[in-house]
């Protein structure tokens, strides 16, 4: 099984992904892997500093460094993992090139759809959860120092928000759309439901 979480930041991707994770582990006895993008590997931790914390880029270098990093991450960690019969979970996948190069830098959508899907041999998740957030809501969420992108006008946030809507719209057979303005354990066990009705456990 190959599980996606998207959504903008501060929604608890990371939180839920790991609560998921274990749980999936304990209901199937799979090897459970969890990881992420950009920087679920070496190279891609090298490309999520420079895409999140070096110079300014262009929209084309950025969505180029995404789907770099991406393609790595599909061919060295998703696939093997997928092959030994590992559940993955990753935090955020192609949709969030879709939501962000596309909804919130204003490429061209299908264009950064077809350098996602060129990258990835067209590997599609099983399951995609959208945790759900208004941007604002969002900004009181975060803490620490926000990265280039965090930092990132409302509109920009709004357009992405509404590209990852728009896209779960198009394909609820793969998307879940959580609105995760619920309590952790409220929001986490409405994903453990849908998940595991979606993926037939
Ligand atoms: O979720 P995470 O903290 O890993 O995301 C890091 C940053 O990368 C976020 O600010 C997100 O907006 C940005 N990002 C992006 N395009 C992607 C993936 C992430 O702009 N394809």
């Amino acid at each position: 099984y190959f599980v996606s979480f998207e959504g903008g930041d501060g929604a608890g991707k990371s939180t839920h992904v790991r609560l998921l994770g274990k749980w999936l582990g304990e209901v199937t006895g799979r090897e459970v892997v969890l990881t992420r993008e950009p920087g679920g590997t070496e190279l891609g931790a090298q490309l999520r500093q420079a895409v999140l914390h070096g110079e300014d880029l262009d929209p084309k270098t950025e969505a180029l460094l995404y789907a770099a990093d991406r393609a790595h991450h599909v061919a060295t960690v998703v696939r093997p993992a997928l092959a030994r019969g590992a559940v993955v979970l990753t935090d955020r996948y192609l949709d969030s090139s879709v939501a962000y190069q596309a909804g919130g830098r204003e490429l061209a959508e299908g264009e950064v759809e077809d350098l996602s899907l060129w990258a990835t041999d067209g590997l599609l998740p099983d399951v995609t959860v959208l945790l759900d957030l208004d941007p604002d809501e969002a900004a009181g969420r975060l803490s620490g120092s926000p990265d280039r992108l965090e930092r990132a006008g409302a509109e920009f946030h709004r357009r992405t928000r509404e590209a990852f809507l728009r896209r779960a719209a198009a394909d609820p057979a793969r998307w879940l759309v959580v609105d995760s303005t619920a309590s952790l354990g409220d929001v986490q066990g409405q994903i453990r439901v849908d998940v595991a009705a979606r993926l037939g456990l």
